[in-house]
């Protein structure tokens, strides 16, 4: 029996998703384990704010290092942790990380320069004014295991970089990619309580955003993106949300079949359909329909499904039991409401314990929630349009706004049609590649999330703006100072009048010379 003295250890199992073997279990950071690490890292930071970012990007380099020396043993890791294949692990992962490294050591300097800030206004033309962007001081990262390695390691290191402490609670199908990536950020000179991992579930994630921190970065599903929003809504906690998403891809009537129905059978079947950006939605012209789908078809059933070592293996397996029967529900329903199964449909047993046959659904309609809620599966769900009109009509009929894409020949239109589409990427003949171009935004619109990673715009969330002002002319008082009084009033109404009248300014800067000499302490 339970006494009072007993405290129930949580802990979290990582299992090869293709195998069902269990690779190591390790207990849950508890409460007080979080805010101990919090406690540390904040004592660490102002240190490492104080290093410069010339010594912190020395570090990064080391990272970059150690992580190109070591990508065969970190891309294993992640194919044996989260099921993907390895080369997707090697390029969706590895080098993922690598080039954002890389952009950092770039760029990293340049932006936390103090940035001049020229006044228009004449009023104002006495001061100097600069931007300068200084670190939150402890950023917490809670991620998910679709990229277990890629997501957090942006993250971080654009945190780390800009004088940022972080705590990161990797998912807890995933921790030990997330206790690589901190041996390999220590390894590189990232002092212990400047970078820590914490593993755990749920419960340890809600701690640490409940903890003392200063800013969460949180990746993972709409439910618990808003959960995470309520509770950081009531402290006035910054956020950054990069939640799910619903991508649509659409086939204009000029579009290569070839290449298009390509796209769409990888964009829908990399990593088994278990990535944010993945074609979920796939919408093509009537007169393309029936070709695309053939080509479609012939594509997915030549697919590999299998473990993700195998250098074979195209498709691996689900995460875990739970998605897998989500996969199955849709696609249930949705056959069970008019969509044709044209490939697969069913489970692979015979291949491991969570693995799903590529599918090609056709005919699906909004009105089935395969084409409105995320699936994170590999279902291909292809329906079709008779305008251009329709198509976008159709790509914006969604709660979700994460990216999306347009396949046709001519660019002018697909640049016009990408303008109209309610995203915060749509990428004209290409798919999901965005993720990989370290320049580049990611963040959705709508229920996909609020803030930006990656790029410069993934620094401008690891950074509070300050701005400084220093008057060059610290003897004068003001203009706008007491004490008021007529001759005042008609001096700045002239001073008005000099800046924004359309005529008559000479006389209103005559009007208003005097100003300057009666404003001297
Ligand atoms: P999830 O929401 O179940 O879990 C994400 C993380 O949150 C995990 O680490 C989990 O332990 C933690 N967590 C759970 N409950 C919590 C709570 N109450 N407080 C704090 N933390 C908590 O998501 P998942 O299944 O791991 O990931 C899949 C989802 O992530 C999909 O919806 C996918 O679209 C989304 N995703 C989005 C992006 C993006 O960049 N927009 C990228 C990858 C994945």
């Amino acid at each position: 029996m339970a006494t009072n003295l007993e405290v129930t250890i949580r802990r979290v199992i990582s299992t090869n998703p293709a195998t069902g073997e269990v690779l190591q279990q390790l207990e849950c950071g508890s409460e007080a384990e979080v805010r101990r690490a919090v406690a540390r890292a904040r004592v660490a930071q102002a240190s490492w704010a104080g290093l410069g970012v010339d010594h912190r990007i020395a570090i990064l380099r080391k990272f970059q290092r150690l992580l190109h020396e070591s990508k065969s043993e970190v891309a294993t890791l992640i194919t044996r942790e989260a099921g993907k294949p390895y080369v997707e692990a090697l390029l969706t992962e590895v080098l993922v990380v690598l080039d954002a490294t890389r952009f950092l050591i770039d760029n990293a300097f340049a932006f936390l320069r103090d940035q001049p800030v020229p006044h228009g206004s004449i009023a104002m033309k006495a001061k100097t004014g600069r931007i300068l962007r200084e670190p939150h001081g402890v950023i917490a990262m809670v991620s998910p295991w679709n990229y277990p390695l890629s997501i957090p390691a942006v993250d971080a290191l654009a945190a780390l970089v800009t004088g940022n402490s972080v705590v990161l609670k990797p998912s807890e199908f995933t921790s030990l990619v997330g206790l690589k990536l901190e041996s390999m950020l220590h390894a590189a000179g990232v002092p212990k309580d400047v970078f820590q991992v914490v593993v755990g579930d749920g419960a340890t994630g809600a701690a640490l955003l409940a903890s003392d921190i200063d800013k969460l970065i949180f990746t993972g599903s709409v439910p618990t993106g808003k959960r995470i929003a309520q509770s950081a809504a009531a402290r006035l906690l910054p956020v950054v949300l990069e939640l799910g998403g619903k991508d649509p891809m659409l086939v204009l009537e000029d579009a290569d079949i070839e290449v298009a129905s390509s796209a769409a059978v990888w964009g829908a079947f990399v990593n088994a359909g278990q990535a944010c950006l993945s074609v979920e939605r796939c919408y093509v012209h009537k007169s393309l329909y029936t070709q695309f789908l053939d080509a479609c078809v012939a594509k997915t059933r030549r697919l590999k499904v299998g473990n993700g070592m195998d250098p074979q293996t195209d498709v691996g397996p689900m995460i875990h039991e739970r998605q897998l029967r989500m996969v199955e529900d849709q696609v249930e329903e949705a056959k069970a409401q008019g969509a044709r199964v044209l490939a697969g449909g069913f489970c692979l047993p015979e291949s491991g314990p969570h693995f799903y046959a590529p599918t090609v659904l056709a005919d699906v309609t909004h009105q089935m929630r395969i084409m409105r809620e995320e699936t994170f599966g590999p279902v291909l769900s292809v329906a079709p349009f008779a305008s251009e009109e329709e198509a976008i009509q159709l790509a914006n009929d969604s709660e979700f706004g994460l990216a999306a894409s347009v396949w046709t020949r001519d660019r002018k239109r697909g640049e016009a049609v990408a303008r109209r589409i309610g995203a915060g990427t749509v990428m004209v003949n290409d798919t999901i590649s965005c993720f990989g171009i370290s320049e580049a935004p990611h963040g959705g619109l709508k229920a996909s999330g609020i803030g930006r990673s990656h790029g410069r715009f993934g620094m401008e969330e690891m950074v509070r703006v300050k701005y400084l002002d220093v008057d060059r002319l610290p003897r004068l008082k003001k203009l706008w100072w007491y004490s008021y009084g007529e001759r005042l009033t008609r001096q700045m109404e002239a001073f008005v009048d000099l800046q924004f009248a359309r005529g008559g300014r000479v006389r209103a800067a005559l009007q208003c010379m005097g100003v300057l000499k009666c404003r001297k302490l």
